[in-house]
């Protein structure tokens, strides 16, 4: 039997630069003890306050089918927080609940593009970005951002691609490069998606794990709500990655379809851990920040430990879980480096490359293990390096 064209070519490199990953987990299920650096996963669980609220909506019988786009209380949250945070009036109409930012990704896809369309991501890019184009028939057009401007895309560089293009989709702040970007980068990308009839999709996803300036949402820019889709999460901010709940905000003609589309495909998230994002969120900034210290405690560690040397370049990190470390100097790629160092010292860590061409000769570094096995593990790294 023939498997569609768009699940054959879905991730055409096979693994889709998640080799270095794969291998350490095999190495550690055969019993070896291995350092894991690589997924954007918190070491803390979701707290059980959240899973108290759950468990009380699950047992209170909110076990059925839920509303398709959402319980009203939980699209009213979500366009409170969007307008206390933006500035930009957003209503319930405005948000539609999803399955994750991924499933959010999806829709917002599914909603733009037609099969053989052209859309625009920023590279390095989260890795599930080309696929999930590709996913619902589009062709992926990777623009790059330069690791000389500190990663920030140059309004130029997209606007060279956006020929015939239907969106853009970015996002800040970054994954991989920890990258927020600034208030020019974002009018430039505003500017350029509004000369060009761009859509913009705006991955907020760690819009509360942020360490030096301020998250700035592009939505709020002038002309900029009426073609701009925002995905959020619950995963990162209340460490809540396996809820699987998140959403999309949005004009209301392209959440009225995106709906439709949830009708036809996931059929909503269920209500008991809507229940509990609810819960979740409305516990406000306290738990989002205790969920966002123990990255913030990391970086802090790890600039330490960076600036007794000048091999490894820290790239600025202003936001997200993750550290990009120039490795250049060495004269090994991303790759050669992440793989070496998981054989010599099993620390695993992801090569940049699984990231595009614009990460090239960087490593990825997640900090998500507790501070003493952190400190220790960045140490030998740079010792490594
Ligand atoms: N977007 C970015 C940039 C991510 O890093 C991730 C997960 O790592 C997602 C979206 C998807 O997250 P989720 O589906 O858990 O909300």
């Amino acid at each position: 039997m023939k498997l569609s064209h768009r699940l054959e070519t879905l991730t055409p490199g096979g693994s889709d630069g998640w080799e270095v990953f794969y291998r350490a987990r095999q190495m550690k299920t055969a019993g070896e003890d291995v350092i894991e650096l690589t997924i954007g996963e918190h070491d803390i669980r979701t707290d059980p306050i959240i899973l108290d609220a759950m468990n009380d909506a699950a047992l209170g019988g909110h076990t059925g089918y839920a509303a398709v786009p959402g319980i009203a209380d939980l699209r009213q949250k979500v366009a409170d927080r969007v307008t206390k945070n933006t500035g930009v009036p957003t209503g319930p109409e405005n948000v539609v609940i999803t399955p994750g930012g991924q499933a959010a990704l999806f829709a917002t896809h599914m909603g733009i593009l037609d099969s053989g369309d052209k859309a625009l991501f920023i590279d390095p890019f989260y890795a599930t970005y080309p696929g999930t184009i590709r996913g619902v028939g589009g062709i992926p057009v990777p623009v790059p951002a330069h690791a000389e401007n500190g990663f920030q895309p140059a309004a130029a560089d997209i606007a060279a691609q956006a020929k015939d293009a239907k969106f853009l989709l970015i996002n800040t702040p970054n994954n991989p490069t920890g990258v927020v970007y600034t208030k020019e980068t974002l009018q430039g990308i505003a500017d350029v998606c509004c000369e060009h009839d761009l859509w913009l999709i705006s991955d907020e996803v760690y819009d509360t794990q942020i360490w030096e300036g301020e998250h700035l949402s592009p939505r709020a820019l002038p002309n900029m709500a009426e073609r701009t889709l925002v995905v959020g999460s619950m995963s990162k901010s209340h460490a809540m990655t396996g809820s699987r709940v998140g959403w999309i905000v949005g004009p209301v003609e392209m959440i009225d379809a995106i709906i439709n589309l949830s009708t036809h495909t996931t059929y909503g998230v269920p209500g008991y851990i809507q229940d509990a994002a609810l819960f979740a969120l409305n516990q406000g900034d306290a738990l989002e920040e205790k969920v966002a210290a123990p990255f913030r405690r990391r970086l802090a560690l790890a600039k330490d430990i960076i600036a007794q040397q000048n091999v490894v370049q820290l790239v600025p990190a202003h936001g997200a879980m993750y550290l990009m470390l120039d490795i250049r100097a060495t004269g090994m790629s991303g790759l050669d480096f992440a793989n070496t160092l998981l054989d010599t010292h099993k620390i695993a860590v992801m090569p940049g490359e699984s990231f595009g061409a614009a990460a090239a000769g960087h490593i990825r570094v997640a900090m998500t293990v507790a501070d003493e096995e952190f400190n220790k593990a960045l140490t030998t790294l740079i010792e490594f390096a």
